[in-house]
């Protein structure tokens, strides 16, 4: 029978061992990483890189939380889980529509943090910028407030303060 975890221990290792324990979630800190094999007992490891493109691991000096959710979606499993304060939460399995959505989410971050940008993440960023309440005054407003270089703007008062 597989064991399906639902309390896990942490280890802050230098190396990832290549005989891992069942419930561990091995953290490499100088590797930035951690690996552990999956919580459903298939035995399969699990490798979440650590960086702002990937996993954000919080350790509160007793116990760890992972984000975002593990998702393995490509594994017979499917397992997706939570892993907060060393309890692994689940998550119902994937289904395919949410695999994508998570495969869009990834490549999304990754072109923000690259700086590559297309239209279809400048959208979604517009939405979440109505959703989050009144707009800021945006850079292209800015953008169009009189130019101090030009000498007939110097002799009339700005339009704009
Ligand atoms: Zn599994």
């Amino acid at each position: 029978m597989k064991a399906r975890w639902v309390t896990i221990k942490h280890e802050f290792v230098e190396f990832i061992p290549k005989q891992r324990q069942e419930g561990v979630l091995y953290i490499s800190i100088p590797y930035a990483t951690a690996v552990h094999n999956c919580f459903c007992g298939c035995g399969l490891k699990v490798v979440t890189p650590i960086s702002p493109v990937g996993w954000k691991l919080t350790f509160d000096g007793d116990t760890v939380t992972l984000s975002p959710s593990v998702g393995s979606s490509s594994f017979p499993c499917r397992s997706h889980y939570f892993i907060r304060r060393n309890t692994v939460v689940w998550c119902r399995s994937m289904s395919q529509d949410e695999i994508e959505w998570g495969r869009a989410r990834d490549r999304e971050a990754r072109d923000r943090y690259f700086g590559t940008r297309d239209d279809l993440s400048e959208t979604r960023k517009a939405k979440r910028r109505r959703r989050s309440g009144p707009p800021s005054p945006g850079p292209s407003r800015r953008l169009q407030r009189p130019r101090r270089a030009s000498s007939d703007v110097d002799l009339h008062a700005p339009e704009e303060t």
